[in-house]
């Protein structure tokens, strides 16, 4: 069976609309699909979204920290209308709105670049690929993936240290609002085994209910090692493309069958 439970639309960093996806998801014969734009929900508000031959989801994927670390969480199968992620929504993009002031001052200083976000002028809050857009346009980079190089990925001018919400409001955040709370990308971090443990640990003190097993392309090594953590620490296996745009590497759906493990839970089973 065909899932994805980690996608982003243009409601955030994605290109696609949330109708968009949810077509060709019909078209790769998707069962559940769930739209995860960081730190949003508005691809939600829609009611009229065509959502023949699928499950729809409700997801959100919210950034926090763990130790200084920044992580996502993924929200799946809340209820939209819920107050407390609404809240917690505000609060992000409150937090986010203010980062954006700081990442273009810091980046005007940088590359001698003047207002940077007037240029931007976006209904959105602008996020780190809409900054890295702008440095290719200006000619201050060659390629988006340089401007992360350079100024906008981990450790760099860019990566301006936010305050988001806790991991444990943002787990409580999803418990309350009757979703289930998924650990994104555990690879992404780049994390040491042991470390890669201790976070597991504490989000499954936290309240946390799943990880996320396959993000994207993934080779076979990593979804075994990450099925193995996954049933040590007794969570839910989900699974996800982390799509934002088409290209070579990444398309919408994950195969649930290339996992041959019989005693893993799967987070469908939930919904
Ligand atoms: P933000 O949520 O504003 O911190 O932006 C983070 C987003 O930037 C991620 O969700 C990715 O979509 C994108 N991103 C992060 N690192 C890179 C990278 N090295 N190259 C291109 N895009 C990236
Ligand atoms: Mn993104
Ligand atoms: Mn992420
Ligand atoms: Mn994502």
């Amino acid at each position: 069976m065909k899932v994805d439970f980690h996608c982003h639309s243009n409601h955030s960093d994605g290109e696609l609309s949330p109708q968009q996806l949810i077509q060709i998801a019909r078209e790769e014969n998707i069962k559940y699909l769930s739209i995860t734009d960081h730190d949003c929900i508005s691809a939600y508000h829609n009611n009229n979204l065509n959502t023949d031959k699928l499950q729809l989801i409700s997801g959100i994927e919210l950034s926090t920290y763990w130790r200084k670390l920044s992580i996502h969480i993924v929200g799946l199968g809340f209820d939209i209308n819920s107050q407390h992620i609404q809240n917690a929504v505000k609060l992000q993009n409150t937090a986010r709105a203010n980062r954006a002031g700081i990442i273009a001052q810091k980046l005007e200083k940088k590359t001698g670049l003047k207002n940077i976000l007037e240029e931007l002028h976006e209904t959105k809050i602008p996020s780190r690929p809409d900054f890295a857009e702008l440095l290719l346009k200006k000619g201050i980079v060659n390629s988006t993936n340089e401007a992360f190089k350079k100024y906008l990925g981990s450790g760099k001018i860019g990566d301006v240290k936010n305050i988001w919400l806790s991991l444990q409001e943002v787990i409580d955040i999803i418990a309350n609002s009757g979703g289930i709370a998924v650990l994104a990308h555990p690879l992404y971090y780049k994390l040491t085994n042991t470390k890669l443990n201790q976070l597991l640990t504490d989000f499954k003190l936290l309240g946390g209910k799943a990880l996320e097993i396959i993000n994207g392309y993934q080779n076979r090594q990593k979804t075994e090692y990450l099925i193995q953590l996954c049933q040590h620490h007794d969570l839910l296996a989900s699974a996800g493309s982390d799509f934002h745009f088409k290209s070579r590497w990444n398309r919408l759906g994950i195969e649930t069958g290339v996992v041959k493990n019989d005693s893993l839970n799967w987070i469908y089973d939930e919904f």
